[in-house]
């Protein structure tokens, strides 16, 4: 028997509908990327989104065509956002800080007919547009006064048929548009992972999913938005929809600040202060510049009520620097792309809340608990549940309506398993009060004499010693053990310090059997596009890296078996701390490996495989 209650469908074009009349007045605040500060309200965004569709429909954009927006957080993002989608397209999001080859791939592997996108990466457009046979519009977020002159692409791009003023179409067009009126499951953003694994792979967001997400977020065990909250994104919607902050503010008619190209600790500040800013989101490394600014700058936070941390392990100097020195509360956050991305929280039970601050401090540390409409386990590699005793490290598998059941045009087959479980590819423990704890990317963990030793956690106690500015460790091949861990340091600017001073540091923190085999400072440790630390970078360039103990004997034995000195790497290693020298990049080398971007007979192939988009005959 069915249910005799109203179906509304969940389409996110109904969260802005509710904030332009409810709460129409509340503002958006931008910092925009010419420069000042500008002033826009809930009611002007919906005005415009409406505008912005009318736009797209006029470009001939219809249902189930990908637009793209290569943007920073602004309040002319979230309108194109809402324009896009609420006619049934759907939102693009590419990520300016990949290279621009493996931008071109995804826009391509999206089949994008327009890009939206910021002054600051017209560059990118410009010297990619001719690899792009699929766009034909790039609408600039700006005004007239500041559209170049002489935009023109870096090579001949026969279906592009011009740059376009976003102000200059939201102007010309009405108002008058209707939203919505289909299905909850039709697809409303995507987004690529990052890759750093094969090629990148989209996640195809709907209607529903975001809309579930939404109420999710709202939680107060989650992030416990109201309208009386000032929030401010960091967390760009570029990467992982800025957490949903886009659709959960709008949705409680919380005021908005939106940061711009301009994430610097100095910057932020400002903004916190001066808009009185209660909640905020962001990777760890913005929030360590912000600590720095305001170390040196002596800036208070008294408005600021919540921070949610999360893209990567938060480290315990963060935490306790927040609450101890300025009163604001640290949610760690565990979340990825495929996830929407809230995954788990770690939020002080009522029990644990009990607890002095100290004993709460392991549990703060972890990743957390999953919030209702999420599902986790973890499994052994044979697919075996694995207890929840704090111990047992096992694959973490997550489900649930804002999980991804497959990627874009089907990338990499299969992806849950037979209970409809998603792999996440990270590797953690869960312990008997329901917390999570992410112990390593799969790739990631330091796998030593059979066991697993967990990069992330040296990494983040090491971080806590005084000298250290950031902190990275990665196994390297050992005859014995299989792998051993060894600790890069990137040092404070003027600091030195000793292999010792770390590992003496790190003694009765961590397990014996987990110390380190080498400390090795660098001046800098990579980070990938979406703000991580690139191990697989770090593991390329120490790739020649031999442990001290071994590379005395490798070097024994490279003299005995051949008059010839022995291979320079082995050389370098075999006095320690010059390990260092072998970590800068080999300028012969790229530094990465973008996916090449498809021929256009490739493109066409998968356009032409997109069954919506040959329905509509949308496919250029
Ligand atoms: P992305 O899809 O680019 O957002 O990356 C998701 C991945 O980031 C996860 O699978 C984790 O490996 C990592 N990650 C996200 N949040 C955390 C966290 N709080 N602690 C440790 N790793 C995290």
């Amino acid at each position: 028997m069915q249910g005799l209650m109203q179906h509304g469908a969940l389409t996110v074009d109904k969260i802005i509908d509710h904030a332009a009349l409810w709460h129409g007045g509340r503002e958006v605040v931008t910092r925009s990327v010419e420069g000042p500060i500008v002033r826009t309200t809930y009611g002007a965004i919906h005005d415009r989104a409406k505008r912005v569709s009318n736009a797209l429909l006029g470009l001939g954009i219809k249902p189930g065509d990908r637009v793209g927006t290569l943007a920073w957080n602004t309040a002319r993002h979230m309108e194109a956002w809402y324009g896009i989608m609420g006619v049934g397209a759907v939102c693009h999001t590419l990520n300016p800080r990949l290279f621009p080859e493996q931008i071109a791939w995804i826009a391509n592997h999206a089949g994008d007919r327009a890009i939206f996108v910021d002054l600051t990466f017209l560059p990118i457009i410009a010297g990619v547009l001719h690899h792009l046979p699929t766009v034909e519009h790039v609408v600039l977020f700006t005004d007239r006064a500041h559209m170049p002159a002489d935009f023109k692409p870096a090579g001949e791009a026969p279906n592009f048929k011009g740059l376009l003023c976003y102000e200059d179409l939201v102007a010309e067009h009405s108002a008058d548009c209707a939203w919505g009126g289909f299905d909850e499951g039709t697809a409303a953003g995507l987004c690529y992972t990052s890759g750093t694994t094969g090629d990148p792979k989209g996640v195809l967001y709907s209607h529903r999913s975001n809309f579930l997400h939404t109420l999710i977020t709202l939680q107060p065990d989650v992030m416990g938005l109201s309208q009386k909250d000032v929030i401010l994104p960091v967390v760009p919607m570029f990467h992982a929809n800025a957490w949903g902050v886009a659709f959960s503010a709008p949705g409680t008619g919380a005021k908005m600040v939106m940061p711009g190209a301009k994430m610097d600790g100095a910057s932020i500040y400002e903004l916190l202060d001066t808009e009185g800013v209660t909640f905020s989101a962001a990777v760890p490394t913005v929030w360590q510049m912000l600590l720095q600014h305001l170390k040196e700058s002596g800036g208070k936070l008294p408005n600021l009520r919540k921070v949610v941390i999360g893209g990567a392990a938060c480290p315990e100097v963060i935490i306790r620097a927040f609450q101890e020195d300025y009163d604001v509360e640290v949610v760690h956050a565990w979340g990825m792309t495929e996830t929407s991305p809230v995954g788990t929280l770690s939020v002080m039970t009522d029990e644990l809340e009990k607890l002095p601050y100290d004993q709460q401090m392991p549990y703060r540390l972890k990743q957390g608990r999953p919030p209702l409409g999420v599902e986790l386990k973890l499994t052994d590699d044979a697919g075996q549940r694995l207890p929840h005793d704090g111990k047992s490290f096992g694959n973490l598998k997550i489900r649930g309506p804002i999980i991804a059941a497959e990627y874009f045009r089907g990338a990499g087959g299969r992806i849950l398993d037979d209970e409809g479980f998603f792999d996440t590819g990270d590797v953690a423990t869960i312990d008997d009060h329901g917390f999570m704890q992410i112990t390593d990317r799969a790739k990631d963990v330091v796998k030593s004499g059979g066991e697993w030793i967990s990069s992330i956690d040296i990494e983040n106690i090491a971080l806590g010693h005084p000298k250290a500015a950031m902190t990275a460790v990665i196994g390297v091949p050992h005859p014995k053990w299989d792998e051993r861990p060894i600790l890069l340091v990137k040092l404070k600017d003027g600091e030195t310090a000793t292999k010792e001073e770390f590992l003496e540091f790190l003694q009765g923190k961590i397990a014996k059997w987990w110390m380190p085999d080498d400390v090795v400072f660098v001046d800098e440790i990579p980070l990938g596009a979406t703000g991580k630390i690139d191990k697989k970078l770090i593991r390329q360039r120490m790739k020649n890296y031999v442990l001290p103990g071994l590379a005395a004997a490798t070097v024994a034995r490279a003299e005995e078996a051949a008059p010839e000195p022995p291979p320079p790497a082995a050389l370098a290693a075999a006095d320690g701390a010059q390990a260092a020298r072998i970590y800068a990049p080999e300028p012969e080398e790229p530094l990465s490996e973008p996916p090449p971007i498809p021929e256009p007979e490739v493109v066409e192939a998968l356009a032409h495989a997109d069954a919506d988009a040959e329905a509509e005959g949308a496919t250029p």
